[in-house]
């Protein structure tokens, strides 16, 4: 068999966990929560997944009571105007879903896709799989700033789209009005388009709002805006995410979703609906997540763990090379998972050509019970 991704293994997410499982390592590797949804959306579910009626398709787009909600949702967070539910709204499996479908909607094959770097393992990937062709940006050590200037150069009449991702997967790090206003002006005169990957909207931190490209008049008539009821609602096994976009760019996203998976499960659809008017549920997460942060941070540093700062997302970056000289993080995060019973993630695993910064990504999405677990193994073992 001719493979399509011959130079791809495994996600580093399942190679990790897995190993974790093996070694009884605390699963501090793949992003995931170690509690449940609310108990408002759990009863909705459990009522919605017994009502007749309500266990056939959903429409392609989504639910319409659901797009509506988030429409609300959008306005009243962002202070933008409200996004059509029917012609700028589409619910998708997961934002991972929203990726690969805008990605194959517009995306043709050599054209270029601006990924800034570290980036999420899946973006490089999906590009490759439509024939596009992944530039690769450097984000800038050590607090993975994006260098505009290396963007401006690394443009061409090529690049078709550029992938944000903020607050970003693995770094923490969050986009601000200016860099917002400097990549618009960058593309003013291009057809260059923008795919924001927003799924960690509603956790930044330090009294910081999240600033979303919806926000950026000019960038948001040229990009989609992906996010995840999986990280907002502690259910990333649900898989249920949505794009915002323009109406001519939700055309061609819904002519592939149609053809992916048609439409999203609808019960979960009906029970999402139910609790998103509810904007408490969100607007607590900011300090819930910061307080995680906080007591991790704490609890690391007397751990020898160089921290890098962390302004959102529910990820801490931490360089080890203090506690371990002249060890590639791969190896490091493998010695981590078998001897000291902690798994975490290389950052090499987010970078196309495997750079090793000594730096390992830790979840904290954990119970504080967790974090403490993991900080004591941490201090003993190394
Ligand atoms: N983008 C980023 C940056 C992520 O961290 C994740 C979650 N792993 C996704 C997309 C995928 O989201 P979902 O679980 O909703 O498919
Ligand atoms: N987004 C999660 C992470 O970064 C994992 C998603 C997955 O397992 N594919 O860890």
């Amino acid at each position: 068999l001719r493979s399509k991704l011959p130079d791809v293994g495994t996600s580093i997410f399942s190679v990790m966990t897995q190993l974790a499982q093996e070694h009884g390592a605390i699963n501090l590797a793949q992003g995931f929560p170690d509690y449940d949804p609310p108990q408002a959306l759990l009863a909705a579910l459990a009522q919605h997944v017994t009502t007749p009626g309500h266990q056939q398709y959903a429409p392609m787009p989504g639910l319409p009571r659901l797009r509506e909600a988030i429409s609300q949702k959008t306005a009243h967070v962002y202070g933008v105007a409200a996004p059509d539910p029917a012609t700028e709204i589409t619910v998708t499996s997961g934002a991972t879903e929203a990726l690969y479908a805008v990605l194959a909607a517009v995306v043709h094959p050599g054209d270029e896709v601006l990924v800034l770097e570290p980036a999420y393992d899946l973006y490089g990937p999906a590009i490759r799989l439509q024939g596009g062709v992944p530039v690769y940006v450097p984000l800038t050590l050590p607090e993975f700033r994006p260098d505009w200037d290396r963007v401006k150069a690394a443009l061409t009449p090529r690049t078709r789209l550029i992938m944000l991702n903020t607050p970003n997967n693995p770094t923490g790090a969050v986009l601000t009005p200016q860099d917002l206003t400097t990549l618009a002006e960058l593309l003013r005169d291009t057809t260059t388009l923008v795919l924001s990957d927003e799924v960690y909207e509603h956790m930044v931190f330090d009294g910081q709002p999240h600033h979303s490209v919806l926000q950026n008049p000019e960038l948001r008539e040229r990009a989609f805006v992906l996010s995840s009821f999986g990280k907002t609602y502690h259910a990333t096994g649900w898989k249920v995410g949505y794009c915002v976009a323009p109406p001519a760019l939700t055309t061609e996203l819904r002519r592939v979703h149609q053809f992916v998976t048609f439409s999203v499960s609808t019960p979960t659809q009906h029970a999402l609906a139910d609790v998103l008017p509810d904007a408490t549920l969100f607007e607590t997460l900011p300090a819930f997540y910061q307080q995680k942060r906080d007591l991790f941070r704490e609890l690391l540093a007397p751990t020898g763990f160089r921290l890098l700062p962390v302004e959102g997302a529910y990820f801490q970056v931490a360089n080890f090379s203090a506690l371990s000289p002249g060890t590639d993080d791969v190896t490091f995060a493998r010695r981590l998972t078998q001897e000291t019973g902690v798994a975490v993630v290389p950052i090499s695993a987010f970078y196309h050509d495997g750079q090793d910064h000594s730096l390992v990504r830790f979840c904290f999405a954990k119970q504080e019970s967790t974090l403490r677990a993991a900080a004591q193994r941490l201090q003993q073992g190394l």
